[in-house]
């Protein structure tokens, strides 16, 4: 096992490279790169649950929705991850606008069920606790769901994913749309986490800053904390309440 150890930058969008304090939060339209064993990571937030990873593994896109141009300044995606069937994380017309040739998509299998036919040739459907690979990569679905009586008509157990993604000593988490659960709780060496926190449909800050302290990543993305009806939650107050428990990345999902 290679050292666990990683340094981080912030890029800026555009321009040059700045070199910030280990500490530093991200400005607004950067992108961080996370130093892994096997290479970088690139993350660009695009929006609300919507985010593109550059990797050693290939370009990675999760839960990409809205125009195709919002993408256009990206590299193409080599895989698409898709954690469920709601319009903010599963739209099959951006999925078409993105395609590119070789794109292999990895899917839990409601939506699985409403692909359609091109799409669904290009898709592998993983269930809660099963595990698949993308070349080198090891992809695990992880129980995301309501545990909250009240919530459960949201993300009822059993339907959709997380993701936790190994790469060479280096292992991301993508929350979708769950509360802090059991099987997020007991997660173990992630480095990067993407942490939902948006009410009434996931949990609130300080639910998210609860299971930061459970599980430890050494980074965390708060993310799709814009909720509706009041519901808005704040990535600030988020990392106040995670504190010195985490490296609270602060993107800007909704610029
Ligand atoms: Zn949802």
């Amino acid at each position: 096992m290679q050292s666990r150890r990683s340094f981080i930058t912030t890029t800026a969008a555009m321009g040059g490279t700045v070199f910030l304090p280990f500490a530093a939060r991200s400005a607004a339209h950067a992108s961080d790169i996370f130093a892994t064993p096997a290479g970088d990571i690139t993350v660009h937030p695009v929006n609300h649950a919507s985010f593109v990873m550059e990797t050693p593994l290939g370009v990675i896109y999760v839960d990409p929705v809205g125009s195709a141009s919002l993408y256009g300044e990206l590299p193409g995606a080599d895989l698409i991850l898709i954690t469920h069937e709601h319009g903010d994380h599963y739209q099959p017309e951006t999925l078409n606008a993105l395609l590119q040739g070789s794109t292999q998509m990895i899917v839990n299998p409601a939506v699985y069920g409403k692909l359609a036919a091109g799409l669904k040739a290009r898709s592998n459907k993983i269930a809660n606790g099963e595990t698949t690979n993308f070349g080198a990569l090891k992809v695990d679905a992880i129980a995301a769901y309501n545990s909250t009586a009240s919530r459960q008509k949201y993300h009822p157990k059993g339907r959709d994913n997380s993701y936790v993604l190994s790469f060479e000593g280096f292992r991301v988490y993508i929350s979708g749309d769950t509360e802090d659960v059991p099987e997020m709780r007991a997660l173990s060496q992630i480095d990067l986490a993407f942490l939902c926190m948006n009410l009434p449909f996931t949990m609130d800050v300080t639910a998210a800053a609860s299971a930061v302290a459970a599980f430890r990543p050494r980074f965390v993305y708060p993310y799709h904390y814009r909720g509706r009806q009041g519901g808005t939650q704040d990535p600030a107050q988020f990392a106040d309440l995670v504190g010195a428990g985490a490296d609270v990345r602060l993107a800007d999902w909704y610029g």
